[in-house]
């Protein structure tokens, strides 16, 4: 369309007099002269009918158009002050509205009301006069087709040619006129309409933003997926799964005896006769594939100490560094849910501490290898008793979660301590079996056992050790070309020079041939495929790993030649950390609970623990970040537990070929009447990576007073004891629990200072 001709027009629409009173002031200035006097001398001077009638045209769109800009600007001039609109968007959208000169507004106020009303009055009558005659005109063939293109307020196309005219002169030229005229009008028209979508469209996208935040502001609410309620008669409980951990319990102490309460769990739940650990069968890694069902390979704990080479440190597992978010891959249980709207209580889990993606769990509860067992009982049901979700008083910070996960370092401390077949790991693995049953007891209290799902795992078994399984490190390597020394009980060396890993693993090889007690292996070239065990640079490139059971030892820690001469006793005297699969290694797995709704008692093919991050996230309907496992719920058993399927004990002290020694094994006698010269040792205290503060691996979780302090009674196999003796040792046991709990109290001021340090 022609843009609308500059001059003699009441104003450009690109001016503010459009939007403002000031249009008004045009007006009543053109209407001073606007008279019906002006008209007659028109008609005087007229030449021709045609001029006359262009005339009238003239005049009639102008009025038409000028009053309709009046009409606008008053309107505008109400909506303006009324209108309320936030104040960014008023200086964005609605630059006319405020920058308008002032001064038309006090001109119209001079202008009496009763004047220009008359005057209006008028021009109407006027006006109405003129489109009869024109209409009149128009219906006899004159200027028909523009009067309906006028009244249809759109141009036909052949008109814009002008070739509907009869005359090429000034009927033309008025039509010309009358064009740019209504052009202009179906132009501001249009205008109009984009003024009115751009804010339709500004009002929408503000919506749009507004219903965003909102959502955003109800992340947490919103994403908590459908859950099932179920009612204890009392509360609501959402799917809520207590996830346990013991330390170091070995599949095999389960057919002990002495493990009264996990042995019903197994009969009530679900199981596999044993859950094989991931690779390396060592505390941090396990612990952290648990929640995060990937290898240690895929979320970067390859060990309990290892070294990064990229951020040139060490991990060092009790170490407040290692408390970084910075070592930490993959998302573990507790970021899933706590993303997903699920609050989770995390009780002195490896890692919860880590701040892992800056997600924190609901309730995280610091470690403490001091915490007696009965205070996780406790706490476990302290989380139950919180306010559900139905609570609509109840604050946030207090409601209950929904997986509490509770780690119980014991049974591992003494297994490294005294041993896996000693008579004191014995008491720790009923002192947790008990624990166990007070956590259940709680649950039948409360009416949760068929609510809440319990599942129990460890991370990995335990291995005897022996003075005749000891490897000298130095015998085998140069360990003065070694910088560090990763993974302990394993070796993973990084030579100080990286050419020299070849020779350095040629050579470990020779001595391989000859000691059949240790594999050594290049990350890159044959690290067995099902140890999951080479893609990170945070697992050095060459490994020795002993047979289960064994130690590798250098010279500052235990010289081997001396020990077995003097017959000296190794500690620690329990180990673990070797083939995953070594039957050893073996971890345990049993869940009971409505997300398992299988025949009690029944029995899954064993699974690695890569499948537990999957079954818990199951269990809460949570969805699991991609991982490892394969396994989901519902598992799917393969029968029942029976005396036939139960789990063989296996060798330990494992069988072996010993090494090519010297000096005689010592035996049973040496060892006892060596007992004054025995020495605790531990080979990452001497090593120079290891700080002076810090315990060594097999150390963590271990309580000193209660291990030096305490007679630990011999627990008798509860299955070979008639019901009179087994009376008696539940008596003589609460007994001794109770003077543990005094004897523990007194001195808990200096185990405090002593754990604070550990980690
Ligand atoms: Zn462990």
């Amino acid at each position: 369309m022609a843009p609308p001709a500059p001059t003699n027009k009441p104003g450009s629409l690109l001016s503010p007099s459009h939007y403002d009173d000031d249009a008004s002031s045009i007006h009543s200035e053109r209407s001073d002269q606007d008279t019906d006097s002006e008209d007659d001398e028109v008609l005087m001077g007229a030449r021709t009918s045609a001029d006359i009638r262009a005339h009238d045209r003239n005049v009639l769109l102008e009025e038409e158009e000028r009053d309709k800009l009046l009409e606008e600007s008053r309107r505008r001039g109400r909506r303006g002050s009324a209108l309320v609109m936030p104040a960014p968007l008023k200086k964005l959208f609605s630059k006319s509205f405020t920058e308008l000169p002032m001064a038309g507004s006090s001109e119209q106020e001079e202008i009496p009301a009763e004047k220009s009303s008359d005057k209006r009055k008028r021009r109407r009558e006027r006006r109405s006069k003129r489109k009869e005659r024109l209409m009149d005109e128009a219906s006899h063939g004159e200027d028909g087709e523009l009067m309906y293109e006028m009244e249809e307020g759109g141009m036909k196309e052949g008109s814009a040619t002008g070739s509907s005219s009869d005359n090429e002169g000034s009927d033309e030229i008025d039509r010309r006129g009358l064009r740019i005229l209504h052009d202009e009008k179906s132009q501001r028209r249009r205008r109009w309409r984009t003024w009115l979508f751009i804010h339709s469209l500004i009002a929408v996208g503000f919506s749009i933003l507004v219903l965003v935040a909102w959502k955003l502001s109800l992340h947490r609410k919103s994403a908590v997926p459908i859950q099932t309620m179920l009612s204890n008669g009392t509360a609501l409980f959402a799917p809520t799964t207590i996830l346990i951990s013991l330390d170091g319990f070995r599949a095999d102490f389960l057919n002990r005896g002495i493990t009264p309460r996990l042995n019903a769990f197994i009969k009530e739940g679900v199981s596999p006769v044993y859950m094989n650990p991931s690779f390396p069968s060592v505390t941090f890694p396990n612990h952290y594939t648990l929640v995060t069902g990937l290898y240690p390979e895929s979320h970067g704990i390859v060990g309990n100490t290892f070294w990064d080479m990229e951020l040139k440190e060490e991990f060092y597992y009790t170490n407040p560094s290692a408390m970084q978010s910075k070592w930490w891959g993959g998302e573990p249980l507790w970021v899933t849910a706590e993303n997903q709207g699920i609050r989770t209580a995390i009780h002195m889990w490896p890692g919860s501490e880590a701040h892992i993606m800056a997600i924190e769990p609901a309730f995280l509860d610091a470690y403490n290898g001091a915490e007696p067992l009965s205070n996780k009982v406790n706490r476990i049901m302290q989380l139950l008793d919180m306010p559900g979700r139905e609570n609509e008083v109840a604050e946030v910070q207090d409601m209950r979660p929904q997986l509490i996960a509770a780690y119980v370092p014991n049974v591992d401390g003494d297994g490294h301590l005294y041993g896996p077949n000693s008579t004191e790991i014995r008491v720790t693995i009923n002192d947790v079996d008990n624990m166990l049953d007070h956590v259940f007891q709680g649950l039948e209290q409360r009416n949760l056992t068929n609510i809440v799902n319990v599942v129990v795992v460890s991370d990995h078994g335990m291995a005897t050790t022996d003075v005749t399984r000891l490897i000298q490190l130095e015998d085998l390597v140069d360990t003065n070309l070694i910088e560090h020394t990763d993974g302990w009980p394993l070796y993973g060396l990084r030579p100080k020079d990286p050419a020299q890993v070849q020779s350095m693993y040629d050579g470990l090889v020779e001595k391989a041939a000859t000691n059949p007690n240790l594999d050594v292996y290049l990350r890159d070239v044959n690290m067995p495929e099902r140890y999951h065990f080479s893609k990170n640079e945070r697992i050095a490139p060459l490994w020795i790993v002993p047979k289960t059971g064994w130690a590798i030892v250098t010279k500052d820690e235990f010289d081997v030649v001396e020990g077995k001469e003097k017959g000296l006793v190794y500690h620690p005297r329990g180990l673990h950390g070797y083939d995953h699969e070594h039957p050893l290694m073996r971890a345990i797995f049993v869940a009971r609970g409505p997300a398992f709704p299988h025949a009690p008692n029944s029995r899954v093919e064993p699974f690695q623990n890569t499948e537990v991050y999957n079954i818990v996230c199951d269990s809460l309907g949570l969805v699991p970040k991609p991982n490892n496992g394969t396994l989901r719920l519902p598992l799917k058993p393969i029968g029942l537990h029976s005396p036939d399927t139960a789990l063989e004990d296996p060798n330990d002290p494992p069988t072996s070929t010993p090494t090519p020694s010297p000096t005689p094994s010592p035996s049973a006698t040496s060892e006892e009447e060596a007992a004054d010269a025995v020495i605790s040792i531990s080979p990452i205290e001497a090593s120079s990576a290891a700080d002076s503060n810090e315990i060594p691996p097999h150390m963590v979780g271990v309580d000193p007073i209660d291990d030096t302090n305490v007679d630990r009674p011999v627990v008798p196999d509860e299955s070979e004891m008639t019901q009179e003796e087994k009376d008696f040792w539940e008596w003589f046991k609460a007994k001794l629990d109770g003077l543990k709990g005094w004897f523990g109290e007194l001195l808990s001021g200096d185990k405090d200072a002593e754990t604070g340090e550990r980690r």
